[in-house]
C-alpha cells in the first residue's frame, strides 16, 4: 500500500467510527506523526491530504515547518525547558504541557512574540514511569495556567499504555470524564476562557477506540508512515 492508500483507509475508518457514534467526521483531526520520517514522506503526506503533523523534537519541528510552512505543526514530545523557545510560536498546539514552570516559560516566550500559545495538558493515566499531570493535580495546573495571558489551554492529551484495547478505551473514557469534571469545577469557580474542547488521544494501535470516547485529535504515526505496519 502507498502512504495515500494507508491514509485514505484510516480516514474512512475514522469517518465510519464517527458516524457509528453519532459524531460528525469533521470533529476529528487526524494528525500524521512524522517524527520518524523525512521531508519527502511529509511531501507525500501533504499530497495525500494530510495537513496536521506531529513532531516530538523541537529542531525537527522547526526544520519541517520551514520546509512546509503552510501545514500545521503540533508538538507532541517531552518538553525540555531550554528548547521551548524553538517550539513556542512554531507549534500550532503543544500537546504535552505538564509542568507549571514550563507553562510560565511558554507564557514569557509567547508574550515576547506577541501571541497566545495554544496548549493541551498531558494527563498521566495512572501508570508509573510516565509523564503527565496526575488527575488529582490537574485542577491546580489549570487554575495556574488560567492566570497566564499568553497561554491558552484548549484541552487535554493522554497516551494509553500499549496493551489491551479495553485498557486503552478505559484510559480514553477516563480522560473525557476528567475533562467534564474539570469544566464543571472551573465554571463553579468562575474561571473563564478555559473551555477544554480538545481531547488528543489515540495512536496507530488504538485510535478507533478513542473516537467513541470523544477524541477530537488522533495522533497516528506508524499506521500512516510505515509500510510494514500491520494493524
Ligand atoms: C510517536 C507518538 C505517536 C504516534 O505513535 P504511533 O504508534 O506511531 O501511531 C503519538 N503520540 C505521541 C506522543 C508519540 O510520541
Amino acid at each position: 500500500m502507498t502512504l495515500k492508500q494507508r491514509y485514505d483507509r484510516i480516514d474512512h475508518e475514522v469517518s465510519a467510527s464517527c458516524e457509528a457514534c453519532g459524531r460528525s467526521a469533521d470533529e476529528v483531526t487526524i494528525i500524521g506523526v512524522s517524527k520518524t520520517v523525512g521531508l519527502e514522506a511529509v511531501e507525500e503526506a501533504v499530497a495525500a491530504g494530510i495537513h496536521d503533523f506531529g513532531e516530538n523534537r523541537p529542531q525537527e519541528l522547526a526544520r519541517k515547518r520551514d520546509a512546509f510552512p503552510d501545514e500545521r505543526w503540533h508538538f507532541i514530545g517531552n518538553i525540555q525547558s531550554r528548547q521551548l523557545s524553538t517550539v513556542v510560536g512554531r507549534a500550532c498546539l503543544i500537546h504535552s504541557l505538564c509542568e507549571r514552570s514550563h507553562a510560565e516559560k511558554i507564557d514569557r516566550l509567547a508574550a515576547e512574540l506577541g501571541i497566545v500559545q495554544d496548549v493541551l495538558i498531558e494527563v498521566n493515566d495512572g501508570e508509573e514511569n510516565k509523564q503527565g499531570v496526575q488527575p488529582d493535580e490537574l485542577f491546580d495546573m489549570l487554575m495556574a495556567c488560567s492566570k497566564l495571558e499568553h497561554v491558552r489551554v484548549v484541552g487535554l492529551m493522554t497516551m494509553a499504555m500499549r496493551g489491551s484495547l479495553g485498557d486503552a478505551r478505559a484510559t480514553f473514557s477516563d480522560l473525557r470524564i476528567l475533562r467534564d469534571t474539570m469544566r464543571d469545577k472551573l465554571a463553579r469557580c468562575g474561571v473563564q476562557g478555559v473551555d477544554l474542547h480538545e481531547l488528543s488521544m489515540g495512536m496507530s494501535d488504538d485510535y478507533l477506540e478513542a473516537i467513541p470516547q470523544g477524541a477530537t485529535m488522533v495522533r497516528v504515526g506508524r499506521a500512516i508512515f510505515s509500510d510494514d505496519y500491520a494493524s
